[in-house]
Formats: structure tokens, sequence, C-alpha cells
């Protein structure tokens, strides 16, 4: 390809509407544009990178014998009627001129279980895998980092149905696998944690994270045992450490006029956030819990509904907290809140003497003790895990660590198949739900995760295998007859060689070429400038500053050994995994 005929509109400035570093190349570089909230074009640079991605899922879902297909983007209501997924706040909901119901695909467990419930009979059709690369749509509150997150995305989804739970696992690990493979030929390194089903549901599941400083997800680890997981799953270790044996003070009622928050309590009282007790009010099926955590704490509503045994729990409103305490939001407490289940997180057992509020508008207890004053119903694990809390795993602790989520697989089990009567005839004669798990992986978010990993101050490094060229030729003078010829020569042997090169012939200064090349990340730049009259070029590559001078007779070859190299380096990382030896840690 030629740059001179290349549509690549670059941006000089930094757009304001970026914020994620990825976010501002991919722009700048003329990868993609904004269309509008989370919706974006892919322009030529872009989509060549986007395509290269897709050819490496395909080579590696294929080669764990899935299937590729290709499912509608427009779901009739029914479909997900039937899971209850309809009433999801992430569809994006459409209707026909008949006032028939559809949504945008988001996730397609609903239709690949209904092509299997009209077309798999048999055991012996099994097992199967079925995946697809497909643009989704997602109604997501707050889109952002460009394609990080956006309202429409990329993405390979694949479904897996067996007869049994054992060889959902195989199929689930095989998958496992091939994410892994993946991600490494993108030259990426990902952390496998344990997650949150979300709306997707089933009780396995494990996010691959990418470790990038501007990520939006928090993963904790232990590096002693290399548990790690999710801040929406991670679990926190229990202790049996001894109880401070402090003396129990007096329990105090004190006024605290208007002070609410914690922030507020602490400064009035002159106490630290660790000294107080919240004291939240939930609702679960008509149940109403409060929730203890400590003052600098977060309340964990996953682990506060698995505790409980519900599905759900929701914030209790206004109306509901008055009536319950008899005091005005924000001076809840234990003490005295009777017909109310308490749970607590463990943490609290060890504290004596804290505030709470005291059921009473505009006042707080001091001194608050545990049995003492009020009793606990029921202790676990509900708080938010942070940086320093205990490791669950082993005598170690968990390191809080930003990421983006690249992607997830689930072991679903029957969870589909049951809600949507998929079965099949087994060799014992009887009929039984298919068992499933599902996988996804962001193929645009993928996009813009390389560049939040591989850039300097120039612009974007690309891996070799996802760039989108994989050679820059730099005519430095196109009005020169030696520097053309070298280029013209080094750009065709390359091109009979079958490499993706691009030959910059744009009537520009030199420096704007180089300026380009490095901003756009091409992993291989070959310079034809000045050194062309003594027959030779320059070789370098776009990871290290040193050029190295070439003759022009062995230029092709030397660029097709760093190639060759590059593409090595990315094979023998991706060639870690296999089935019986996968990513932890
Ligand atoms: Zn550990």
């Amino acid at each position: 390809m030629r740059a001179s005929q290349l549509f690549f509109p670059t941006l000089r400035e930094v757009p304001s509407e970026a914020e994620m570093v990825s976010h501002q190349l991919l722009l700048r570089g003329g990868f993609i544009r904004r269309v509008g909230a989370g919706i974006y074009d892919y322009l030529p640079l872009g989509y060549r990178v986007i395509k290269k991605i897709e050819q490496i899922v395909r080579e590696e879902m294929d080669a764990q014998g899935a299937q590729e297909l290709l499912m509608p983007m427009i779901i009739p209501a029914e479909l997900y009627q039937e899971t209850g997924r309809w009433q999801e706040d992430v569809l994006f909901r459409l209707k026909d001129r008949a006032d028939r119901e559809y949504a945008l695909g988001f996730t397609h467990e609903e239709v690949i279980t209904d092509i299997v419930r009209r077309d798999v009979r048999s055991y012996r059709e099994l097992p199967l895998n079925l995946y697809q690369i497909q643009t989704k749509g997602r109604d997501e509150p707050r889109p952002r980092g460009g394609v990080v997150r956006g309202r429409e995305f990329i993405m390979l989804d694949a479904y897996s149905f067996d007869r049994t739970f054992d060889e959902m696992d195989l199929a689930y690990e095989k998958m496992r696998v091939a994410f892994s493979r993946i991600i490494a030929r993108c030259g990426l390194d990902a952390i496998l944690v344990e997650a949150e089903s979300g709306a997707i549901g089933g009780k396995e599941n494990e996010e691959f994270m990418i470790l990038a400083e501007s990520g939006e997800d928090t993963v904790l680890r232990c590096a002693d045992c290399g548990y790690a997981a999710n801040v929406e799953r991670c679990e926190i270790g229990h202790r049996n450490g001894e109880k401070p044996r402090l003396h129990e003070e007096h329990l105090r009622m004190v006024d605290t006029p208007g002070q609410r928050t914690i922030e507020e309590v602490t400064q009035f009282l002159g106490r630290k956030p660790e000294e107080l007790v919240k004291t939240l009010i939930y609702t679960a099926g008509g149940e109403i819990i409060a929730a203890l955590v400590r003052g600098n704490r977060d309340l964990n509503e996953s682990k506060l509904a698995r505790l409980i045994g519900a599905k759900r729990v929701e914030m209790a409103d206004a109306e509901t907290i008055e009536r319950i305490t008899g005091a005005e939001v924000g001076f809840t407490g234990p003490i005295g809140l009777n017909n109310v289940r308490i749970v607590a997180d463990r943490e609290i057992a060890s504290m004596t003497n804290f505030v709470v509020g005291a059921n009473k508008t505009d006042a707080h207890y001091l001194n608050a003790n545990l049995d003492r004053d009020f009793k606990v119903d029921l202790w676990g694990d509900i708080r938010i895990a942070s940086s320093g809390d205990p490791c669950p795993r082993c005598p170690g602790t968990l390191d809080s660590l930003r990421a983006i989520e690249i992607a997830h697989i689930f072991k679903l089990g029957t969870l589909y198949s049951e809600a949507m009567g998929a079965k099949f005839l087994d060799s014992d004669g009887c009929e039984k739900p298919f068992v499933m798990g599902c996988y996804g992986i962001g193929v645009s978010r993928m996009l813009a995760a390389i560049p939040e990993v591989y850039h300097d101050s120039d612009g974007m490094i690309w891996p070799i295998s996802v760039a989108p060229f994989e050679v820059a030729i730099l005519l430095l003078n196109p009005e020169d007859d030696q520097q053309c010829d070298a280029a013209a020569r080094i750009y065709e042997e390359l091109q009979m060689k079958g490499v993706d090169v691009l030959l910059d012939d744009r009537d520009e200064r030199p420096g704007v070429k180089f300026k380009d090349a490095d901003l756009i990340g091409i992993p291989i730049q070959v310079v034809c400038g000045k050194l062309a009259s003594e027959g030779r070029v320059e070789v370098r590559l776009r990871s290290q500053k040193d050029k190295q001078a070439v003759a022009l007779d062995t230029a092709s070859s030397q660029v097709m050994f760093l190639r060759e190299a590059l593409f090595r380096e990315l094979q023998e990382k991706a060639d870690r995994f296999y089935i019986g030896r996968v990513l932890k840690v």
C-alpha cells in the first residue's frame, strides 16, 4: 500500500474528549472516529488491526474444534423473554412497523440455544462449540475510553454444548487455552481472575485482565499464592486473631445535629472512620436486612446477597429506613433495631467502643459494643476487598491493581438449556438438558488495550501480529531517483514475500513521515534517504531508538529476519499455553 493513497487522517492536537492514552492515540493516528456516545467508525488503519485480531481469533478457535457461524443482530423479544433477560438494562430495544419488539443482540445465549434445541437431537452430535465474530449493542450508561467501553462493539462470542458437566469442563479448558493463546499472539499478557457472572449467570467464571494504570477494573492479587479476583468478586481471608481486650466504656448517646455521612460524623466527633460502624438497610425479596461494615469500608452487594441466600439485594429507600429506624436517613444503627436481621462483616468482631447511629434523628451512640448492646444474627465476608486485606487462600495479603477486562469465560451448566427446554437424547435413552459454556473476547476493546500497553511519547508501538502494516518504508525525498529506486526495490521485494508493507511516498517533509510512522506505530521501519546514494538504507524497530545502516542488496532479507524474530517471540509466548497447562498469573 502506498501512503499517498491511504486514508489516514492524522491529528496534531490531542482531542479533548479523550482521557485514556489509547483513545488519544487512536484518534490522532486516524484509526477511529467518534460518531456518537460510545459509537465509533473504524477507519482503514483501525480496521486493519481489527481484521488481524479476528484472523488470530479464527485460527485459535478453529484449532480447538470450534466452528464459526453468524447469528442475527436483531433478536425477537420472545427469545430474551424465555430466560427473563428481556428486563436487562443494557438492552437496546426496538420496534418494527407492526409494533413487534426486538433488541440488538448484546450476547447470544438464547439465540444459539434456540438453534441447538431445534437441530441437535442426539448425544452423537455432541460436543459442539459454535462461535461468531459480530457487532453487538449494549446501552452502556457510561461509555468510556473510546472503544474500551463502547455502546456498539465487535466481539467474539462462543458457546459450547456438552452431555455432562465433566465434558463441559473440558470445553471450558479448551477455550481457556484458545483465549490465552489469542491474547498472547496479540502481544498482551493477561492474568486470569475470578469474577462475578453479572447478566450472563452461571456459577464459575473467569476474566482475562490486562494490567494497565488507566484500566477501569480493579483486580486483587496475592503475590504469595497467585489467587486473583475482580474486586466485585474478591473474597477476603478470615484471620482468627486475638480480639483486643479493650475496656468496654459506657454506651453514651450524643447529639450530632445534621451529621449524616461518615465524613461529617467522624469530623464532628473527632473519631477516625475505622472507629465507626456503618449500618446499611437493604431489602431482599421483602425481607429487611441491616448490614454492618466498618466506617472506612464499602459493602459488597453481591457478597451480601450470596451470604443471605438471596438473588439480589437492593438499598432500602428513605421511607423504609425511616419506618424501620424511626429516624431520618443518616442516623441508622444496630442498637434497638428490632424485627430486622442484622448481618455483619467479620472485621467488626474485633472492634470495641465504636460509633453507631442511634436510630434517632441528629444522634449517634459512642462506645457501642457487640453482644452487650446488640446481637449480630449472621457473620460473613460482605465488604469490598481492598489492598492490604488478607488473602482468602493463604496467609499472604492482597494487592490492588488496575486492569482492562479483555475476555470473560463462563461455565453456564444447564442455566439456559433448562430455561429454554433445550434437550438431547442421551445414550441411556433419557432426555437431558445440554450442559453449556459461553466465552467472549472484546475484539474492538483489544484495539484499545494493545496501544494502552504499548506506546511511548511518540505514539503507538504495535506488536507485529496486529500492526496495521508490518513494515513502513519511508521514502524521504520522492524527487531523488536513487532514493526512489531503493524504496521501490525494497517495497517490491517485501511484497513478493507476502509482507504487509506501507510505502510512504507522500509529498511531505521527512519530519512528517518520521512522526507519522512513529505515531501509527509500524513495528519495522526502513528509511530510504541520503544514504541511498551510497547504496545503503537504514532499518530500525519502532520499539528501539537505534537504527542500523544496511546495504540495499541485503535490506529486504534483513527486514525478513527482524520480522520473523518478532513473530517468533509472540508465537513462543502463545506456545506456553496448551491443554493441561493454562494461565494462572
Ligand atoms: Zn494467597
